[in-house]
């Protein structure tokens, strides 16, 4: 049995894999996304099921998979639970998923690999000491993670104090053509359509190796020249059909910081607080590490007296995916249903692309800006657009507050779930910064300093702020 749980809405790869096994004569039971805890051991339970497989793309998830595994335990299951999804890892599985149950827990580094995996697990033979080795595995998983734990981490007031620092006084600030938001309703797919990144395509097949020399490679160029011929013509339908909607918002807003909280103001006379993002800050000194990176960096402070500006977007490529794919597993399509989102997918980050050029232009300093598609998809232009939940922000309650600023569900119908994942699925979201100095980068493990510092300034609980930043705790929680 398969699910996308609570709160998730990501299933590329749980469909991957559940079409893998079927072909493998495994009778699947697939529950689909957003699955409560409650109804994966209900269905468990009534179906008989030999396996549980568990899938997820954002952090939150992770959660949610220890809860299913705790309840398993709670509830005396006997079954092997499978672990998988982008952020899943083997160390995650190994430290907080499997010491709450008993039984065989197994992460499925990727799709190829679950054939063998349910095929050991399912024969008794081989069970015990596929077991054995995956308790040892995980073992070695759980020394590791507490030797990193250990990294030397320095206390927020010292990441603080050695901010990376950027000379407000002699920086250019660009200020946009226009603040407050703009909203793009039913964008022509076909303008869209030539920022596709293909790689990420390929690799959501497995089919390893970069676009476009991936078509010749000796070993998966056949496979990913068919997949590609599928994939262009299903495109076409789409464009030609209008079966997809893509829509947008973005905007520009007066910002400046307050500590590393991002202070965004209601007009330019900066009085009024509108709202606020606050910050992370790296902590880790790695070798060599001179400065402790927060986005809060990029932006001035208000007491530099510059007028500086943050920009921010919310889009979607996916309205209209859920119809097309009812339409195909209606007819036991399975593989134009995967095809079919896994599209919607490209066109969302494509759209992210051409909208962030435009956002450019509207910033003035992308103007004179002469980019070839490949230098864009490379991101070889000034800026970044950190999205919430990836390593410079990893916080995802952060697109509350984005979704409040932009009026996001209003103007494009992008909603999100009680885990900050956004529906439908295929969908992008972010902040931009215009700073040339800007660049992604990890925040990385915390302290329980920065955290309790943090909560101050959300405004919630700790043990809530701890719960949505667990991947990033340096420390056990009470
Ligand atoms: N061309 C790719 C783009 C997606 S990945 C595709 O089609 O799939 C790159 C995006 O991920 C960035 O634009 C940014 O929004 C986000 N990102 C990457 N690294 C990040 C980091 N460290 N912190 C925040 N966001 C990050």
């Amino acid at each position: 049995m398969l699910a996308t749980v609570k709160g998730d809405v990501h299933d590329i790869g749980k469909n991957i894999v559940g079409v893998v096994l079927g072909c493998n004569s495994y009778e699947v039971i697939d529950l689909g996304v957003m699955v409560p805890c409650e109804q994966i051991l209900e269905t468990a339970r009534t179906e008989g099921v030999d396996l549980v497989g568990l899938s997820g793309l954002i952090t939150p998830s992770l959660d949610e998979m220890v809860h299913v595994a705790r309840e398993m335990e709670r509830e005396g299951f006997r079954v092997p639970l499978l672990i998988g999804g982008a952020t899943t890892s083997a160390k995650h599985t190994a430290v907080k998923i499997a010491p709450g149950y008993h039984e065989s827990v197994v992460h499925v580094k990727d799709a190829s690999r679950c054939v063998g995996i349910v095929d050991k697990l399912t024969r008794a033979e081989a069970r015990a000491d596929f077991d054995r080795e995956n308790r040892a595995a995980q073992q070695r998983e759980r020394e590791n993670f507490a030797r990193r734990r250990q990294r030397k981490l320095v206390p927020y007031a010292e990441a603080v104090r050695r901010r990376f620092a950027i000379d407000w006084q002699s920086s250019p600030l660009a200020r946009p053509d226009f603040l407050g938001t703009k909203v793009l309703r039913d964008y022509p797919l076909a303008e869209i359509v030539p920022y596709i990144d293909w790689s990420p395509f390929f690799m959501a097949w497995e089919l390893s190796g970069k676009y476009p020399q991936v078509l010749s490679d000796p070993v998966v160029g056949e496979a990913a020249r068919d997949l590609f011929r599928d994939a262009e013509e299903m495109l076409k339908r789409i464009v030609c059909e209008k079966l997809l909607t893509a829509n947008a918002v973005y905007g520009f807003f007066p910002a400046n910081t307050d500590g590393d909280d991002i202070v965004v103001f209601t007009d330019e006379s900066r009085t009024q607080e509108r709202c606020r993002f606050p910050m992370l800050r790296q902590q880790w000194e790695r070798e060599g590490q001179t400065s402790f990176r927060s986005l809060a960096d990029y932006i001035a402070p208000l007491s530099s007296g510059r007028a500086n500006y943050l920009g921010a977007f919310a889009l979607s490529a996916g309205f209209g995916t859920e119809e097309l794919v009812a339409r195909f597993e209606a007819e036991h399509d399975d593989h134009s249903s995967i095809l079919t989102k896994a599209l919607a997918d490209r066109l969302a980050e494509a759209f992210a692309e051409l909208l962030h050029e435009r956002a450019r232009r509207d910033w003035g300093y992308g103007r004179d800006e002469r980019l070839s598609k490949e230098e864009l998809i490379d991101e070889k232009y000034r800026g970044i657009r950190p999205a919430a939940g990836y390593p410079s922000c990893p916080d995802h309650t952060e697109k509350r507050t984005l979704w409040r600023l932009m009026g996001v569900e209003e103007a494009t119908g992008i909603r999100l779930t009680e885990s900050y994942a956004m529906w439908p699925a295929s969908s992008v979201s972010g902040l931009y910064f215009s700073h040339p100095e800007a660049r992604y980068f990890a925040v990385d493990l915390v302290t329980r300093d920065q955290v309790e510092d943090y909560t101050r300034r959300k405004g919630l609980t700790r043990p809530e702020v701890e719960r949505w930043l667990a991947p990033n705790l340096a420390y056990e929680t009470e």
